[in-house]
Formats: structure tokens, sequence, C-alpha cells
């Protein structure tokens, strides 16, 4: 039987820049690793694909995915359920490819506590003053919201020292070579 890929779970703050590393990860290592497409209740952002960077589904759909048992880990984030399919990820890994989870701390902790072996890497900025700013120069949110996304990136940022490696996104090049190397320079 051929061997199985890995799970490697990837968490960090609200923009931290972990989408753009993913993205140019997923690219440059196409075939090689997969992104977990999740399930969420949350609207469609003008951009995203059904399918692609999520499947979308109301919140009823979602609580009977819940009940039936479809989630290998689920979580409420920023009002709205998010959800990791099992079957998902198990046809990835089964292929012999590995399989990149982008969740939130608290779907990374309970796949932790329930000793799911996997590579637990998170993204930080090189401090909550950068993100504060990074937030109020891209984002065209309103105040309100980029102050609750600051708050709920200090909390997540209490989860840190939890996770084998930690990639600090000062420079994007560097973050991006420092996580590749994990990734790939590791025996796990
Ligand atoms: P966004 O709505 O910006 O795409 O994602 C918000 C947060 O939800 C991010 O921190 C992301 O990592 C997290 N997230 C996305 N999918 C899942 C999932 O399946 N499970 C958990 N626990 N968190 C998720």
């Amino acid at each position: 039987m051929a061997k199985k890929g890995r799970i490697i779970v990837i968490s960090g703050p609200s923009g931290v820049g972990k989408s753009s590393l993913l993205k140019r990860l997923l690219e440059k290592h196409f075939g090689k690793l997969k992104f977990s497409v999740s399930f969420t209740s949350r609207v469609k952002r003008k951009g995203e694909e059904d399918g692609v960077d999520y499947f979308f589904i109301t919140h009823e759909e979602f609580q009977k995915n819940i009940d039936d048992g479809v989630f290998l880990e689920w979580a409420k984030v920023h009002d709205n359920y998010y959800g990791t399919s099992r079957r998902f990820i198990e046809e990835i890994i089964n292929d012999g490819v590995d399989c990149i989870l982008d969740i939130d701390v608290q779907g990374a902790m309970f796949l932790m506590n329930k000793n799911l072996s996997a590579l637990y890497i998170f993204i930080a900025p090189p401090s909550i003053e950068v993100l504060r700013e990074r937030l109020f120069s891209r984002s065209t949110d309103s105040k309100e919201a980029i102050l609750k996304r600051v708050k709920n990136a200090e909390k997540e940022l209490l989860f840190k020292d939890k996770y084998e490696y930690i990639v600090v996104n000062d420079v994007f090049d560097n973050a991006f070579n420092d996580l590749e190397n994990i990734i790939f320079n590791t025996n796990k």
C-alpha cells in the first residue's frame, strides 16, 4: 500500500498573510500538497468560489453535518461556523498526498488534544502593533471590525507556543522559505 500523506495544520491570525503564503505554497508544490476545502456557513466573499475556497452551506446544513459526524473538527469563528470534512482529507492523504488545513486555534487545539498526528504550524506577525498597522492600511473594513480582528488576533497569539513550529511573517520571502523548509525538511 502506498505511503499515506501527512496532515499539515496551519493557523494564524487574520491579516498575518497566511492566505498569500498558502497560495504560493500550493502553486509551487502543485500535486504534492493539497488544500483541505472546509465547509462554512459564512457568506461568500467577492472572488471566492464554491468548492475551491470553501463549500458554502447554510447554518441548518452545517448543523446537520455536525450531527452526522461529517467533521473531523469544527468551530465558530467570528460569528460563523467552519468545519473540516473527514472524508475530504482522507481521500487526499490516502492518495499519498500531503493535506494542508487552514484552521483557527480552537480547531487546532481540538486536534492536538485528540492526539491527531500532524505537523502543527503557527504563522505569527512580527508584533501585534505591526499586525494592527497592516490591518488598518490594507483593509476597507470599518474601524470596529478591524479592532475586533486585532482583539481576536491577540487571543489567538496566546496559543502560538502550543504549535511545533512558529513562522514569523516579517519579510514575505523569508517566511515562505521558513514554511517550505519546515514542511519539506522535517521527517514527520
Ligand atoms: P475566513 O472567514 O477569513 O476565510 O476565515 C476565518 C478563520 O476561520 C480563519 O482563521 C481560518 O483559519 C478559520 N477556518 C477556516 N476553515 C476552518 C475549519 O474548517 N475549521 C476551523 N476550526 N477553522 C477554520
